[in-house]
């Protein structure tokens, strides 16, 4: 038979028709898709130790992850005081070992079996008997053979994911790696390079043959290195290729509007704000300016921590746009946050003649009808609104410029339905979820940013504490005590009814317990996400008069409520929570001059874990991460108020793939590329894909054909595909 990267697999050696079908399932039917299969991890032989090795590395005060090849003796469930430990021994040449887990019992068990080989990686430590001892430690079984090869010669073994489909026709580590030996030896001379050969010199990257030839079998760990780099290179420049053409239609192709800022009305509206605009909100709104006066498209990321003020920035641009005669949108995430931005901006903008309409979902079709006709006939200038702004049948009279508030809520599709209504409007997009560079580089490097980077002047840090359940009778004294000062408080639960699965709290419940017995002094309100919004809204209002001492909430506050005299929130269940939304949540005090507290509740033996945490966990192993993460996010909330730092480790813990929004941005997920750890690839990988689509946007120079067509197949589910020329 012919050579060709189409060959089915079924012909591959030892794959045939039936295993063939099994990896269908997962979507492989050629040698080609086979070829890209790539390893998840590997072993190198110059990075194993004996047990005689690690015990001298013990000694000399090494602390760091070793890897080791031992075969199993036996393997044990053991009682553990109260709990239970499962424990494995091994042999090596040169003496034993322990691997021990405390959970997953049920699941480890059935991976090691006696007279098997495994190769064990963590950090190695000496157990009370004077034993070496690995605490979850990652393990790959190896057979003997191999163990064998391995030791002697110093390959580097690859080691691949095995989805169960392949498992149910036997394809287990070993089989997989033979047929890939297989393929890769046969077929990766076939492989056409993708990349334009005047980058591949410039940055001497690894050509695609080699580099699959050495991601599936390393000739050495260099040309492993080197194979990785050049996959991240490609990745994110073909990321960057497709990044650059969306900003070239936005900053070259689009027609925007060139407004005349009228620096004397902005001055007087300034003048009778009750506080003066940080140096920061300045800086921002000054680049904002020069957006809006020139011709081109305004595209801006405006990033600004919880409490920093970016609503205000947003109505002054709203306000440059409708002094030339045009309307402003702002577009909110819920009903609730909608309704405080539109009773304050009225109240700002009371004297200015300026109209302002609020249209939300639900509610009665005919108001809503007033407001859409309103809307349509340009009797409101300023337009403030949820989802349903997004409907087909709103129809907007000329927008000029259109901010989207917390924009992470939002998918990219969505949001360009609305910048679609207007002539290329100016897009504003703003959030409180600090976003940190890298991502700012890739995902939305189609947009300028803006920080602000400073708050208010009068605002104190928030106090942070972890404190477990059986402190809450102490907390709640302090409530009742400060509610003698008239500060307010919010205690948020993770769920809003009991569980029975679960040992979670939930609001409701609490709330009829507290308000009869430790509050039975103060007045206390209850808000969830079972209530409609006006009803939220209505709770929210009278707590921000004053008419409730204390809230009890799920995490339906989360969002932008703004109740300056709340200072302190107490969040139960903290471990249950994601970084950036105990973040959110803090966020919702310290937005006045006094001093603010955030307590975070949780479980005794998360409180001892985060005890002993530093604020720079790079020194753990992937599992012990695993392991740690609530602690890990508790201690980090307790050590700054620092969004971006906060945003960073949250970035560590989750990767990139569920955070802001990235899941719904319509880019194909990065496989390789590491969004924190490969800032500068990631760097000139941009710059080299901004470059070449600024010298040819159509992509019809020769060498780029292969990049068009590359840009065709991994975007075309994309809502912009149509900008892939
Ligand atoms: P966020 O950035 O979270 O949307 P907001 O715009 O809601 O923050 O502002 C938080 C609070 O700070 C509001 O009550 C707002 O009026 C107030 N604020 C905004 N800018 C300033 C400033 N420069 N000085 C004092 N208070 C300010
Ligand atoms: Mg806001």
């Amino acid at each position: 038979m012919s050579k060709d990267l189409n060959t089915p697999i079924q012909y591959i050696k030892s794959v045939g028709p039936k295993r063939a079908e099994s990896f269908a399932k997962l979507g492989f039917e050629t040698v080609r898709d086979l070829l890209f299969y790539f390893p998840s991890r590997y072993l190198d032989r110059s990075t194993i130790l004996n047990t005689k090795q690690v015990l001298k590395y013990l000694r000399t005060g090494y602390d760091g992850e070793i890897t080791i090849i031992g075969k199993v003796l036996e393997k044990n469930t053991l009682r553990y005081g109260r709990k239970q430990l499962f424990k494995v021994v091994f042999e090596d040449s040169e003496g034993s070992f322990d691997s021990i887990w405390f959970q997953g019992i049920k699941f480890f068990k059935n991976h090691f079996n006696e007279g098997e080989y495994y190769a064990i990686s963590a950090k190695p430590v000496m157990s009370k008997y004077g034993h070496l001892q690995f605490t979850h430690p990652d393990f790959d079984r190896l057979d003997l053979e191999e163990s064998t090869a391995f030791q002697n010669t110093g390959k580097i073994i690859p080691f691949y994911t095995i989805p169960k489909e392949l498992k149910s026709t036997n394809i287990g580590d070993n089989s997989l790696r033979r047929i890939l030996q297989y393929a890769v030896t046969n077929y990766s001379e076939l492989v056409d390079e993708t990349l334009p050969q005047s980058l591949i010199g410039t940055h001497s990257l690894l050509s695609l043959k080699d580099t699959i030839s050495n991601i599936h079998f390393p000739e050495s760990l260099e040309l492993l290195q080197k194979a990785r780099e050049r996959l991240k290179y490609e990745e994110i420049f073909m990321l960057e290729c497709f990044v650059a053409l969306k900003r070239n239609n936005i900053k070259n192709i689009r027609k925007g509007y060139s407004f005349k800022i009228d620096s004397e009305k902005i001055k007087k509206f300034l003048s009778n704000l009750p506080f003066e605009l940080t140096g920061s909100q300045l800086n921002v709104l000054s680049e904002i300016k020069k957006d809006m006066n020139d011709g081109t498209p305004m595209n801006r990321l405006l990033q600004g921590d919880v409490g920093s003020g970016k609503t205000i920035v947003a109505l002054i641009s709203m306000l440059i746009a409708i002094h030339n005669g045009y309307q402003a949108v702002l577009l909110v995430p819920t009903e609730i946050l909608a309704d405080q931005h539109y009773k304050n901006i009225s109240t700002l903008l009371a004297k200015t003649g300026i109209k302002v309409a609020l249209l939300l979902g639900g509610g009665k079709k005919k108001d809503k009808q007033q407001i859409m006709d309103g809307i349509q006939d340009n009797q409101f200038n300023l337009i403030i609104g949820t989802h349903a702004l997004l409907e087909d049948n709103v129809e907007f009279n000329n927008v000029g410029i259109v901010i989207i508030d917390e924009q992470h809520r939002f998918g990219v599709a969505q949001r360009s339905k609305l910048i679609d209504k207007g002539i290329s409007p100016d897009v504003l997009v703003m959030t409180a979820t600090p976003i940190p560079r890298t991502l700012t580089m890739t995902v939305y490097g189609d947009l300028d940013v803006s920080v602000i980077s400073e708050k208010p002047k009068n605002r104190k840090a928030i106090k942070t504490v972890i404190r477990s359940d059986e402190k809450l009778p102490e907390i709640y004294k302090y409530i009742v005590d400060k509610a003698r000062e008239r500060i307010q408080s919010y205690i948020v639960y993770p769920l809003v009814e009991e569980s029975d699965k679960m040992d979670l709290k939930s609001a409701q419940e609490y709330f009829i317990l507290l308000k009869d017995n430790e509050f039975s002094s103060l007045k206390v309100g209850m808000i969830h996400g079972r209530m409609t919004w006006q009803e939220k809204e209505e709770v929210m209002l009278q707590f921000a008069n004053h008419n409730f001492d204390v809230l009890i909430s799920t995490t339906v506050i989360e969002v932008g409520i703004d109740v300056p005299n709340a200072n302190i929130i107490v969040i139960n269940d903290a471990y249950r929570f994601g970084l950036s939304q105990l973040h959110q949540l803090r966020g919702r005090v310290g937005r006045s001059d006094k001093q603010a507290y955030c307590v975070l509740v949780t479980k005794n033996e998360c409180i001892r874990k985060a005890a002993q945490l530093k604020m720079d966990f790079s020194y753990m192993s992937s599992s012990e991460i695993e392991l740690n993460k609530s602690a890990i996010r508790l201690n980090a909330m307790s050590e700054t108020n620092d969004g971006f730092k906060l945003s960073e480790i949250d970035l560590k813990l989750r990767g990139p793939g569920d955070i802001f929004g990235t899941k719904q941005s319509g880019f194909p997920m990065l496989q390789h590329v590491n969004l924190f750890e490969d800032y500068e690839l990631i760097k000139t990988a941009k710059s080299d894909a901004f470059n070449l689509v600024n010298d040819d946007p159509s992509l019809s120079a020769n060498d780029n054909l292969k990049i068009k067509a590359a840009l065709k197949k991994s975007f075309r589910n994309h809502i912009y595909y149509s900008l892939v020329p």
